[in-house]
């Protein structure tokens, strides 16, 4: 009689042991606070600059506020042309210096924080945010797209990031401050205010169609067109603060990437280095085993999972220490060495700010 082959025997995996986390997480709301203080800020630098502007708009006429430099925050791509200035000359530039050490602030926290800039202080990240959570409550869910569209989608903020990189980078020193000395690179700060201020049918089309998009999809604009944020996922790979699974300790639960807003699979990695991590620490909030999901430094080798991470793990305090420490440095740095405002004669501003928007891109 023939015998039949052994079969392998299943040793069923042993359980692990869940260990409830011994303090209640306070990521969130801490993270929500930075936002709104943020946001706060913001609205309070463009209501400033909304009022200087319309002084100018008026002849000189009303009342006078000084010019809120902050605003160039909001010139990203000056940003890059000033640094990409200042690395081949040594110095700093004359016109929007704010909207370099702001740039240059922002890179720095994405390469010690991920991209934490996104998910802790920009205003579009916040409302994006805001748009999806209600999505959520309206339609139940958000939505994920199937993965061969969400990479071709993805793909397409690396494509804008390009097209910008490849034409400054195709500029000479000379080129970089002839360009940001014309009339439209010295008031760009005007004509973008005037954007949202008089804003066209075509341009209320699609931002509306974004805000649906991102009430649908969890960061629609931000995970797949904003060039800034593409430049930060770049630079977020060196970061060594990432969030990091202790296989030990996690109980498999999965609970953390169903929360990951950009659909990480946080519960199969034991680090996770994606350009896409925003910081955002929804993955450590829903976690509720002790030790298991941490934003950290690489953890240390031996030990119980308690001693591997100690002095490894970032609070979201701390986050918000090394947050406040980068952006008030660069701040207080560039002021204590009056570099920070541009300045123009008013006769200047008096000229291009009425007509800024006859002014057109130098290179149209
Ligand atoms: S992995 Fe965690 S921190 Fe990173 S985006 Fe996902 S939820 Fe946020
Ligand atoms: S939430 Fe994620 S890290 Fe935490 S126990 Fe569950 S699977 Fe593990």
């Amino acid at each position: 009689m023939a015998t039949q082959p052994a079969q392998p025997i299943q040793v069923p995996k042993p359980k692990k042991a869940f260990i409830r986390r011994f303090a209640p997480d306070r990521s969130q709301r801490t993270r929500h606070i930075v936002q709104g203080l943020f946001l706060v800020l913001n609205a309070w630098l463009g209501l400033q600059f909304y009022l200087w502007a319309r002084y100018f708009e008026h002849g000189g006429v009303g009342p006078s506020v000084a010019r809120p430099a902050g605003v160039e925050g909001w010139l990203p791509i000056a940003g890059l042309m000033n640094t990409k200035y200042l690395l081949l000359t040594g110095r700093v530039p004359q016109i929007h210096p704010a909207a370099m050490f702001l740039f240059i602030g922002f890179m720095l926290m994405s390469l010690f924080l991920k991209k934490a800039f996104c998910s802790w202080l920009c205003p579009v990240g916040t409302f994006s945010e805001f748009l999806w959570k209600i999505g959520r409550r309206i339609f139940g869910r958000n939505l994920r797209l199937p993965r061969w569209f969400d990479i071709a989608l993805r793909s397409l903020k690396y494509v804008l990031l390009g097209l910008f990189v490849a034409v400054i980078g195709a500029m000479s020193a000379a080129a970089l401050e002839d360009f940001m000395a014309t009339p439209y690179g010295l008031v760009a700060d005007v004509k973008m205010l005037n954007f949202f201020r008089n804003i066209g049918i075509t341009a209320a089309v699609v931002i509306g169609l974004l805000m649906l998009l991102s009430m649908l999809v969890q960061n629609f604009w931000c995970r797949y067109l904003c060039p800034y944020g593409a430049l930060m996922g770049l630079a977020s790979l060196f970061s060594p603060v990432k969030i990091r699974r202790d296989q030990d300790a996690c109980i498999d639960c999965g609970k953390c990437a169903k929360a990951c807003p950009a659909g990480l699979a946080v519960d199969k990695l034991v680090q996770i280095r994606s350009v896409e991590c925003t910081a955002c620490m929804e993955c450590v909030a829903v976690c509720s085993t002790q030790d298991a999901l941490q934003f950290a430094l690489p953890r240390r080798r031996a030990g119980a999972p308690a001693e591997r991470w100690c002095r490894r793990v970032l609070t979201p305090l701390a986050v918000c220490g090394v947050i406040a420490y980068i952006f008030f440095g660069l701040v207080l740095f560039a002021r204590a060495t009056n570099h920070w405002q541009t300045i123009l004669p008013q006769s200047v501003y008096m000229q291009l700010v009425p007509r800024a928007n006859q002014l057109t891109h130098p290179g149209m």
